[in-house]
């Protein structure tokens, strides 16, 4: 995680995918964001480091396209096959002495995981980081119950301590700088060195004091899990600073909520999956903690397991033959550190748990497209997400897929036909006959009127396209069309 960004953005209720929506839609939070040129700033610093990182690992492997196809390859037979990989998953977690719980949507998770942890009789969790645990809500849920969640990745621990909400997959708190973590700390995390700097090493050791207490005090852990091995009933969690093999390893009674989308068929998949993810999250070649645990084992680590498996959304989702591919995702994060409109707005201004790429189209599967509407339009559809993804999910074939969805849904609810649909249908009666296409092209070129400078541009036209020039700019048409080109150097009509 990194300690020395400089800005914030207005925080945001640290609540899961839906929690959040109809609060504000993506236009209206990252015109917020785009005025703040400091968030800009940094997190175009944070994402360019963190590319130049990638670019470096990846291109050391020379069998990276390879591997890429191969991790394409093995998540979409494992969604065709699902069904039966989850019952083989279950049959040999409880043969080695887990339990397996099955839950349908966010409440059933909540009230699995809440009734678990009020039988240990205990009031306090740890918690590894885990995007499946923000999805569902359940830190508000175990606080309703009387129950405190700690979050023990750093950045998480930023985050919870500053009533904040993450704003990266893979370095929530990207959007805090060290002077305001020092504060935090100051302010939230009892018995803290009031003496405290804001040096980094200075912030991780208070931090890493605060924790350690908790770690050995807490009688249950709650965890995701990056991967489930069907054939031997595995779970596995990559993490770098070791909170989570404390976590996973030191209560008595350990918990996991898992999307069921997480599995892998065989132990052997792992071998692609450990190669493409460190490289292409953190731009290291191997992960520093890779833990994995089977079952129960007599005298060794917890000895009430648990694993719950959360839908709340993903069967829908696989119904999807072009959206399905959105839960191939690895939660990797290197769209977001690619993509051009993450970069000017930050992670707080999708209002999903899932910012960024991934996020636009997967919110929206999760929730329904209808909610979250306006994330999959969150997209300069430049394609940079889909060539830095390293399990080939094409999100622009599915952010242009979900857009035809909404557009379809709206248009269903829809008495009149939108300024949109009137303007397609327009340019469709233009474009199907080749004489109202060259009027209309000799016509257009009366808008060089309103264009000003050199390059010449139009700041400003007429209702309604002033929709368009609000944000942005227009070309300038051309003093010649293409046909009267064609006309005068090639002597025909084009
Ligand atoms: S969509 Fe691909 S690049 Fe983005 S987080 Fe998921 S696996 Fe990583």
């Amino acid at each position: 995680m990194t300690l020395d960004r400089q800005s914030d953005l207005p925080p945001t209720a640290p609540r899961g995918v839906g929690h959040l929506r109809g609060d504000r839609s993506f236009p209206a939070a990252a015109r917020v964001a785009l005025g703040d040129t400091q968030l800009r700033r940094n997190i175009g610093k944070a994402t360019g480091t963190i590319r130049a990182k990638r670019a470096a690992v990846v291109g050391e492997v020379p069998d990276w396209e390879d591997l890429r196809e191969a991790g394409r390859a093995l998540k979409a037979d494992t969604m065709a096959r699902l069904p039966e990989l989850l019952v083989q998953l279950e049959d040999n977690v409880t043969a080695a002495g887990g339990t397996v719980h099955w839950a349908r949507d966010a409440n059933e998770a909540n009230t699995i995981v809440t009734d678990l942890v009020r039988a240990t009789g205990s009031d306090e969790v740890v918690k590894v980081k885990s995007m499946a645990t923000q999805e569902i809500g359940l830190n508000e849920a175990l606080a309703e119950a009387g129950i405190a969640a700690i979050e023990t990745d750093l950045a998480e621990l930023i985050v919870q301590l500053g009533h904040d909400a993450p704003s990266h997959i893979l370095v929530p708190a990207i959007h805090r700088n060290r002077a305001e973590i020092r504060e935090i700390f100051l302010r939230e995390m009892p018995g803290v060195d009031p003496a405290l700097t804001d040096e980094p090493r200075r912030l991780a050791m208070a931090a890493r004091a605060h924790l350690r207490r908790k770690f050995l005090s807490a009688r249950v852990g709650v965890s995701g899990a990056n991967f489930a091995v069907a054939e031997t009933g595995t779970l596995s969690v990559v993490e770098s600073e070791g909170n989570g093999r404390m976590c996973l390893t030191l209560p008595d009674t350990l918990i996991t909520v898992m999307g069921i989308e997480k599995l892998v068929p065989t132990w052997r998949d792992l071998e692609v999956f450990l190669q493409l993810l460190p490289r292409s999250s953190t731009g290291e070649r191997m992960n520093p903690y890779t833990s994995m645990w089977t079952g129960v084992h007599p005298g060794d680590g917890p000895q009430d397991v648990h694993l719950v498996l959360l839908d709340n959304g993903r069967t829908a989702t696989l119904a999807d033959e072009t959206g399905r591919q959105a839960l191939h995702c690895i939660r990797c994060s290197a769209c977001l550190n690619v993509c051009p409109v993450y970069e000017r707005t930050g992670g707080h201004a999708y209002g999903s748990v899932y910012p960024g790429p991934i996020g636009a189209v997967l919110s929206p599967q999760l929730t329904g497209v209808e909610d979250n509407a306006s994330l999959p339009f969150a997209s300069s559809l430049c394609g940079a997400c889909y060539d830095a993804c390293p399990v080939k999910i094409d999100i622009p074939e599915v952010l242009v897929h979900l857009r035809a969805r909404h557009v379809e849904e709206r248009r269903a609810d829809e008495r009149l036909p939108s300024p949109e649909a009137l303007s397609m249908a327009a340019a469709a009666w233009v474009m199907a006959d080749p004489a109202r296409y060259a009027t209309a092209q000799k016509a257009t070129r009366a808008a060089r009127l309103l264009a000003r400078g050199a390059p010449a541009r139009i700041r400003s036209l007429p209702p309604p396209l002033s929709a368009w020039t609000a944000s942005r700019d227009a070309p300038a048409p051309p003093r010649e069309t293409f046909r009267e080109w064609w006309a005068r150097t090639r002597g025909s009509d084009a």
